[in-house]
């Protein structure tokens, strides 16, 4: 990613055309994006970070017309507890100027009488900011391609969990990042382009990212939305999938798709939402879930079930599921057994052709973060300790595990619930601080 130039006082920072300029967005190219009404194929997921309050679902709302909140309870707390599925479709309104001409399908309306064209679409995975609940992040940014980060510019940069978030992100090797500086009707002038020079330090000098494009916005009263579809549409570039190979679907929710009350007769069976690391999967396909139903002895049984139906996120049917974009999959599995995420942190693929079912795994190349990033005041972070239990996140999997033995670079933890997921993949580590879990280093899968 080339690094956009900077503002160098407020005026420039407010200023739209010199916005544009800076983050070196190329308008012109935008107007030659292919169509491509038909499909609603998401070409990348997006995912949301960031610290509570910031915004992240009200931006979610801003670009895409939906709230995130997927629970009564969400909505009656106000933050989110679950990971949110959202879909942007980006559009562009042929007759007027540019960024203006940028619309999405939360506001479809043009300035001049011309018709939207559509232009891409982009899956959106809303991430809860809460410090209870870092794993629910990590476990989100296992299948996401780029992150976006939200920063409320009425609050010094960075907060904790603003830390805690894009460490999360470098972590789990997100290379392409934009930031929402957020709430800006709420400071001065003089406060915001303070705080934009706190956003570019902190990313300088505690991040491997270097200065992100930095956009300022008010998710609340729809201010630059325009410029931040600009930036996604530049930053963002749709991902190559990776077709071929055994299908692999990592499973990040689980539910009954059935309203209360619908009679037997009427049920369908269990959904799976996520989204598929490489290879493609297709209606009628069989599929096995892994490590499946886990029994009162902690035994796990794999499923095997058939796919009736493809989802988007932004309820689009497919017939064909590819990597880089959210989807639903409603199989003929017993609706109980998806219900409330029972099976969030499988895999599904073909039947006979995914990982191994292990309860024991070697987390190798471990590295340690000096300070415990997502603490509130500075806090050392120790080697990890035999017997010590921690908190693994490895692809959507959550998973206790209590440390057999460790030399700093290696450790060997037995699971306390079985795990499927390929080996070499990232192994965040977590532990417990002040009776919370922290991210505090990470390694690579082994078996
Ligand atoms: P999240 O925890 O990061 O998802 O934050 P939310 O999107 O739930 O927003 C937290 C609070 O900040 C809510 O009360 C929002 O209405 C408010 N909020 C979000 N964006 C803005 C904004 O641009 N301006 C103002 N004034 N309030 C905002
Ligand atoms: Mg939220």
């Amino acid at each position: 990613m080339t690094e956009p130039d900077v503002a160098r006082n407020e005026k420039e920072l407010l200023n739209k055309e010199r916005l544009l300029e800076l983050l070196g967005l190329e308008l012109d190219s935008l107007e030659n994006l292919p169509e491509n009404p038909e499909e609603h194929r998401s070409v990348g997921i997006i995912g949301t970070a960031g610290h509570v309050d910031h915004g992240k679902s009200t931006l979610t709302e801003a670009l895409t017309g939906k709230f995130p909140a997927t629970h009564s309870k969400e909505l009656l707390q106000g933050i989110t507890i679950k990971l949110g599925y959202s879909h942007l479709d980006v559009y562009l309104c042929p007759d007027d100027p540019l960024p203006q001409a940028l619309v999405s399908n939360a506001n479809l309306k043009c300035k001049k009488s011309s018709k939207p064209k559509h232009l891409r679409c982009y899956s959106i995975l809303d991430h809860p900011g809460h410090e209870i609940l870092i794993s629910t992040m990590l476990a989100g940014a296992s299948i996401i391609d780029y992150g976006l980060v939200v920063i409320a510019a009425n609050e010094p940069c960075p907060m904790p969990q603003t830390r805690e978030h894009v460490t999360a992100l470098e972590v789990m090797g997100i290379k392409d990042i934009i930031v929402a500086q957020n709430k800006i009707e709420l400071v001065s002038k003089e406060q915001l382009f303070e705080n934009y020079k706190q956003i570019i330090n902190f990313f300088e000098n505690e991040t491997s990212y270097g200065i992100p494009p930095i956009i300022p916005v008010s998710a609340a009263l729809r201010i630059n939305i325009d410029v931040l579809l600009a930036a996604i549409l530049e930053y963002f570039k749709p991902k190559q999938p990776e077709l071929s190979g055994d299908p692999l679907f990592y499973v990040a929710r689980s539910f009954d798709p059935n309203l209360p009350g619908t009679p037997p007769e009427k049920m369908i069976g269990g959904a799976l939402g996520g989204a598929l690391k490489r290879g493609e999967l297709r209606v009628g396909d069989e599929i096995e879930i892994r490590p499946g139903y886990i029994t009162e002895k902690n035994e796990s049984i794999p499923l095997i079930s058939e796919i009736t139906s493809i989802q988007t996120d932004g309820g689009h049917k497919l017939d064909r599921a590819i990597p880089h974009a959210l989807i639903g999959i409603a199989t003929k599995l017993d609706p109980g057994i998806t219900k409330a995420d029972g099976l969030a942190g499988n895999i599904a693929g073909k039947p006979d052709r995914l990982p191994p079912i292990v309860k024991k795994v070697t987390i190798k190349k471990i590295k340690m973060f000096p300070k415990i990033v997502g603490a509130k005041v500075d806090m050392r972070n120790p080697p990890l300790k035999k017997g010590e239990q921690v908190l693994l996140n490895i692809g959507t999997n959550k998973n206790l595990g209590i440390i057999e033995s460790s030399d700093g670079e290696e450790a060997e933890i037995t699971l306390l619930r079985p795990l499927a997921m390929p080996k070499n993949e990232i192994a965040a580590i977590s532990r417990l601080v002040e009776r919370e879990y922290r991210l505090v280093g990470y390694g690579i899968l082994d078996y």
